[in-house]
């Protein structure tokens, strides 16, 4: 909410700036000069040099903001903002923003300030190219020419076998966020240190690893990322997909953390294929390893060490960037040795005592072997290319998380479980139940049909679970079946939810 604030601020200060810019003196200087109905060309010469002849009287105002041309009192800065801004909103490609551009340019008197390309305008902006653009090809693996859109090497015209992968310059980017959340940082870190928990909800840096980590770099001003990875399809028809690498900090309060902007986006992968992780992320690895061998300065009091906390994301961006398994495979859990059967064309994973846990030394040691060996031991298929850079080992540094397993993974198989367990016109009814069900307009979702469950949201399973299950559910289950739903419900509630008697609920709860 807070940096809602700011940036209410900062648009009504630029209000404020633009008012003041349409000061009545220069107006009237305008109407004066103006006179219409006189278009003709030598008017307009004789007006330019009088007008020319008068700027220079008021040279110290135009300098610092110019105005777009000299019949008007919009300065170029705020115009360009504006056109920025629809062009951005409306979607426009880069190829009609110049021609646009160009359009209007050809419309206005000469001269003017209006920056006559796209390039000039972000340069005009001060908007910094944050990203670098590389194209690989995947059949012979290598990174081709500036712009090349074919690869020479491998004659291999085929479009959809090259891949572009944008990297961020990451230290220019952490270094404008950290100076913009520094102040929300260094409070929540007091925080963290003196291990005033406030909101009682154990976060992440209360933890163990997160303690580890503090012990571990005692003498230093830590600031530490958690990694995530996620694939997403750009398009219906085709498999283009988009795959995100992303960072959030630790040391953010929890309803901060999370947000788009106060994010780090590192790299973009765009291809048909899926991404080869090595390929891919080694780039931007050794620029993260480069970062945290330096201190990244915000002030002169106040500079902060990097660290790699942990990765997250879902079961197949693991796979790809653990170098692991699938999530169906004989060996797919990273932190267990469980070994999945086949049985009835199923792989089943049956609990049984003891669990034999993997610890970080046999991880390593095991990863390594089927990097050496090229071939799979316990699951392990290679060395993560991320190992390099955690400051937590694997497999601690994976954080499985409550999107991922309760809403996407528990609940969804649960409330398909329960649904395909209805006669058909049961289903119908309890499809046209969620259908009907009105919500609050801040939960921005509707109900989705279950029937329709297979681009479910998170958002939409967690509605479902809180809110649409139990009173629609009890018109068709026994009430065995509705009681063990609802005890997982509450029991979802009270892991996620905030602790309603204090840090002793466990306790209290013997
Ligand atoms: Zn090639
Ligand atoms: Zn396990």
């Amino acid at each position: 909410e807070e940096d809602d604030i700011i940036g209410d601020r900062l648009c009504q200060n630029y209000n404020v700036e633009s008012n003041d810019n349409n000061c009545t003196s220069d107006i009237n200087n305008y109407i004066l000069n103006d006179e219409p109905g006189e278009q003709k060309n030598d008017f307009y010469i004789d007006n330019f040099t009088d007008s020319a002849t008068s700027d220079e009287d008021s040279n110290e105002a135009t300098t610092e903001d110019p105005r777009i041309h000299e019949f008007t009192n919009i300065t170029t800065t705020s115009y360009c903002t504006d056109l920025l801004n629809l062009l951005r909103e409306a979607g426009v490609s880069k190829l009609h923003s110049k021609r646009l551009i160009a359009l209007i340019q050809s419309v206005l008197p000469t001269p003017n300030n209006l920056p006559s390309t796209m390039d000039d305008l972000l340069l005009f902006m001060n908007i910094d190219d944050l990203f670098f653009k590389q194209s690989f090809c995947l059949v012979c693996k290598q990174y081709l020419e500036y712009k090349q859109r074919v690869c020479f090497t491998c004659k291999c015209f085929d479009e959809k076998a090259i891949t572009d992968v944008y990297n961020v310059n990451v230290k220019h980017v952490l270094k404008t966020l950290l100076k913009r959340l520094s102040p929300i940082i260094e409070k929540y870190k007091k925080n963290i240190y003196d291990d005033i928990d406030e909101e009682e909800t154990k976060d992440i840096p209360f933890g163990k690893l997160y303690k580890e980590l503090l012990n571990k770099y005692a003498s230093e001003n830590i600031i530490s990322l958690i990694l995530h990875l996620d694939g997403v399809s750009l398009t219906r028809s085709s498999n283009l997909k988009m795959w995100l690498f992303s960072g959030s900090f630790v040391e953010l309060p929890p309803s901060f953390r999370y947000r788009r902007y106060n994010m780090i986006l590192l790299s973009i992968w765009v291809a048909y294929a899926e991404p080869q992780s090595h390929v891919w992320l080694q780039s931007i690895i050794s620029q993260i390893q480069l970062i945290k061998m330096q201190a990244i300065t915000i002030s002169e009091v106040l500079s902060y060490k990097l660290k790699i906390f942990a990765i997250t994301g879902d079961c197949p961006a693991l796979k790809l960037v653990l170098k692991f398994t699938s999530h169906v495979g004989y060996y797919c859990c990273w932190l267990c040795y469980i070994r999945g059967r086949h049985v009835g064309g199923k792989r089943q994973y049956e609990f049984k005592l003891p669990m034999i846990m993997r610890d970080r030394d046999a991880y390593e040691e095991e990863s390594r072997l089927a990097e050496q060996k090229q071939i799979n031991v316990y699951g392990h298929l290679g060395l993560s290319v991320l190992s390099s850079v955690l400051d937590i080992p694997l497999p601690d540094a994976i954080i499985i998380d409550y999107l991922h397993v309760t809403l996407l993974g528990h609940t969804k198989a649960l409330i398909l479980n329960i649904f395909h367990s209805f006669a058909p016109n049961e289903r119908l009814e309890v499809d046209n139940w969620f259908k009907m069900q009105i919500f609050p307009h801040y939960f921005n979702r509707k109900i989705k049909p279950i029937s329709k469950f297979g681009f479910v949201k998170a958002t939409e399973v967690k509605n479902i679970l809180f809110y649409a299950a139990l009173p629609v559910f009890q018109l068709y289950l026994s009430i065995e079946q509705l009681s063990h739903l609802a005890l997982f419900i509450c029991f979802t509630r009270l892991l996620h939810g905030q602790s309603i008697v204090g840090l002793e609920t466990n306790k209290i709860a013997k």
